[in-house]
């Protein structure tokens, strides 16, 4: 007897370097031993150098991948990305609240390292006001926690604060990640969890610049751990320790911004 193997879904957009996207959510999901379906809302045609372009899926299409999914697939934990535009935003909160797909992590995708808008400006109103009340966990880096939150992030009391206010507009449990923001040699994150609880996340700041599809490969891992049936607080820590893993030893791909390596 084969015992039903563990499947989550990634709601996100395709990166054809390899590195973001759906394709850093499939390899990680992958290597935490976790199925994963892919519902592609958007498709970019991207290196590790940059965005060239990108095209979001019609309404009708994106509606058929999350049928085909649910009707034919067990989803235990679920994940979006880079969700384009407000019919994508709001095609994306229609289907996640019609179907079962277990604890949603977002990851609130902006700006790519590269500086190219994957999100238009119009939709962060909508991220805000209609899916972040559907994520189980909220994983926003600094600028997308100070877009989502209108502060000024620059402290460490600033990050405490603003994942409070990021509660108030529903998530449940918060991950504020302060990579962009740390000036000494380590990276500190910050958790405030559901109950009220919360505590920081350091690893040591690696210089690289190969950590193109970091937040992907972060919110994938927290959701892969989240099917397993972890809690949260162990699922957002195997994630942080995965990602610190998948940076420290890069792979040699591309002229830019390199991607991780999922086989660390
Ligand atoms: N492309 C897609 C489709 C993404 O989802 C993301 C990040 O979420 C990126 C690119 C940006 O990757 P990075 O900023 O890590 O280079």
């Amino acid at each position: 007897m084969i015992n039903e193997t563990i499947q989550a879904l990634t709601i996100a957009g395709t990166d054809s370097g390899g590195g973001a996207g759906v394709m850093a959510d499939i390899k990680t999901m992958q290597a935490r031993y976790v199925f994963s379906a892919a519902v592609v809302v958007a498709v970019t045609a991207q290196n590790t150098i940059g965005v060239a372009d990108f095209m979001a899926m019609p309404k009708q299409l994106i509606d058929e991948q999350f049928k085909a999914v649910a009707d034919d697939l067990k989803i235990r934990a679920a994940k979006t990305g880079m969700l384009a535009d407000v019919p994508t935003v709001k095609a994306v909160v229609e289907n996640i609240k019609q179907y079962d797909l277990g604890p949603l992590t977002v990851d609130p995708v902006m700006i790519a390292k590269g500086g190219a808008r994957l999100l238009s400006e119009d939709a962060i109103q909508t991220v805000k006001q209609e899916l972040l009340p559907l994520a189980t966990v909220l994983t926003p880096n600094l600028p997308e926690a100070a877009e989502l939150t209108g502060m000024t992030i620059q402290s460490a009391d600033d990050m405490l604060v603003a994942s409070k206010q990021l509660q108030v507009l529903g998530a449940k449990n918060v991950l504020v990640k302060g990579g962009h923001g740390s000036s000494n040699n380590e990276s500190a994150d910050f958790v405030l969890l559901e109950d009220g609880n919360s505590f920081w996340l350091t690893s040591p700041r690696v210089e690289t610049n190969r950590t193109h599809g970091t937040g992907d490969t972060l919110s994938s891992c927290i959701t892969a751990e989240l099917a397993k049936g972890q809690s949260v607080e162990e699922a957002i820590r195997i994630g942080k320790q995965y990602v610190s893993a998948t940076i420290s030893q890069g792979i040699q791909v591309g002229h830019g911004h390199g991607p991780l390596n999922h086989w660390a």
